[in-house]
């Protein structure tokens, strides 16, 4: 019962999954993604979800997302019941769980600039302050916020800077929680280790908190305070990162970790 170990304490976590089962079919076929599984984020922490490809990773948090529906179980934000929340607490619960994505150009309109698509994502503030908001949350991410960038185009821009404008768009709605799925996957590999370093750095100024979901193991050491591995759609390891990825339990954690030679 390695899965239902450590169950989450409902309610008292900033996120609370509990009891998620999603269950696909596909040309006859039936996938149990996520097989009742708990997991839990407090305030201002980093979790990392790591798991091979195929493991139930992006289901789970894009349940968390309200992205998609459980089969069975209930999304706790601050101890609210997502499923039960009215149409406009549960949009308020939207924005404060900020997605980031592997691939950020199907979050942005084509057409718009980045001024624009910052803009859309800074509404809620009186013109000027929201340009002032957006050049500074530009700036926060490593962009330059110059005019010449603010006029640019998503097709324009590096796919490292594409990854820090849908940071700084995330970081414009004031989130809680941030859920990372596979966000560096995207980028140059020169470039992973920036990303990596600003969502760091973002997470401990701002006191955000972290799902981090990653095929690899070995970001987990740079950034998570837990580690919750998945295997085949349950969570067969869970704990501290450093007693995790020190010293693995569960033979598919070893399996992860022998993979990182320089964490083996
Ligand atoms: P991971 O993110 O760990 O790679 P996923 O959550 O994407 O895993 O997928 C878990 C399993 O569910 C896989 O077998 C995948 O093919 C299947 N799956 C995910 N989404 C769908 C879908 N929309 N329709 C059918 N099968 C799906
Ligand atoms: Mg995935």
């Amino acid at each position: 019962m390695a899965n239902n170990e450590t169950p989450a304490p409902q309610g008292k976590s900033l996120l609370d999954l509990v009891g998620i089962s999603k269950t696909f079919r596909r040309s006859g076929s039936v996938i149990e993604a996520v097989k009742s599984v708990n997991l839990n984020v407090n305030d201002g922490e980093t979790v990392a979800l790591v798991g091979e490809s195929g493991s139930g990773k992006s289901t789970l948090g894009r349940i968390a997302l309200c992205l998609l529906c459980p089969d069975q179980g209930k999304v706790f934000l601050k101890g609210e019941c997502l499923s039960e929340l009215s149409p406009r607490r549960l949009r308020d619960a939207r924005i404060a769980m900020q997605p980031i994505f592997q691939d950020p150009t199907a979050s942005f309109n084509p057409r718009r600039p980045v001024h624009e698509l910052m803009g859309q994502a800074l509404r809620r503030f009186p013109v000027p302050e929201r340009n002032d908001r957006a050049v500074k949350l530009l700036g926060d991410v490593g962009l330059h916020p110059g005019q010449i960038f603010l006029n640019r185009f998503p097709h324009e821009l590096s796919g490292g800077q594409r990854q820090r404008l849908a940071i700084a768009r995330a970081l414009a709605m004031d989130p809680i929680l941030i859920i990372a799925d596979e966000p560096l996957s995207g980028a140059d590999v020169s470039i992973r280790g920036q990303i990596l370093n600003l969502l760091l750095d973002l997470q401990r100024e701002r006191g955000v908190a972290l799902l981090m979901i990653t095929h690899d193991i070995s970001i987990a050491r740079a950034f998570a305070h837990r580690v919750a591995v998945m295997m085949n759609g349950e969570i067969v390891e869970r704990g501290i990162a450093q007693e995790v990825l020190t010293t693995p339990r569960h033979p598919y954690t070893q399996r992860l970790l022998s993979a990182v030679p320089s964490l083996a």
